[in-house]
């Protein structure tokens, strides 16, 4: 299927979900938003305020600097997918629950498999865990890992950097190496970066 069509399948179907709990809360679902075409695809945890108000992703401050740090490298957001691990906003800004998250991972999984970006970068820990289960943010935020044939950078939380002045420079340095990742994403043959035609073997997560 058209990558396009699968992610507008994908929003239309998150917007009357009943998979779980945090349904009972929103406004608005926000699916996530961005080309299918997409070099580079940002997972976050998922909705705030704003953005449950909007029914889009990172329009709040995280967002704000989500968009400074992007155009530090060059790109807009319109150049690259931004989508969350659970796509409802989870009340009072808790913590998304292990359950939540594994209701709402067939619409990240899909999400992936119509980018099928180059790289993937993870903003925080509950959106690391879906591809580093046992790493720790701090050991490892910044460092490219090829997961399942994919290259993954699991990054801080801009939220966590605007709330921790020392994490700031942290995230604008991980950031600054992301071209490089891209490049060598694109180097790398294209067998390795496509998903497998079996979804059984495809174990994103
Ligand atoms: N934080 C997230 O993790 N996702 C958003 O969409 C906004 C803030
Ligand atoms: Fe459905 Fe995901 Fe929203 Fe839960 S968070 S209701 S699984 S779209």
């Amino acid at each position: 299927m058209d990558g396009n069509k699968e992610l507008e399948l994908v929003a239309q179907e998150a917007r009357v979900c009943t998979k779980c709990r945090l349904n009972l809360s929103r406004k608005n679902a926000v699916p996530g938003e961005g080309p299918a075409n997409a070099d580079l695809m940002f997972i976050g945890e998922g909705p705030g305020f704003h953005e449950n108000e909007q029914g889009r992703p990172f329009v709040g401050a995280a967002g704000q600097f989500l968009e400074e740090l992007l155009a530090s490298i060059e790109l807009r957001r319109e150049q690259v997918f931004i989508g969350n691990v659970v796509k409802c906003r989870p009340p009072g800004n808790r913590d998304p629950q292990p359950d939540e998250i594994e209701a709402c991972a067939p619409y990240l999984e899909r999400q992936i498999r119509a980018i099928n970006p180059k790289v993937i970068v993870t903003l925080g820990r509950y959106s690391m865990a879906r591809f580093m289960p046992n790493a720790r943010i701090s050991a490892v935020h910044g460092q490219a890992r090829v997961i399942n044939g994919r290259m993954v950078v699991p990054l801080y939380h801009p939220a966590a950097a605007l709330h921790q002045p020392s994490l700031r420079r942290v995230v604008e340095e991980d950031f600054s190496a992301l071209p490089a990742c891209i490049h060598q994403a694109r180097e790398t043959p294209a067998e390795i970066q496509e998903p497998p035609a079996d979804p059984q073997q495809l174990n994103l997560f």
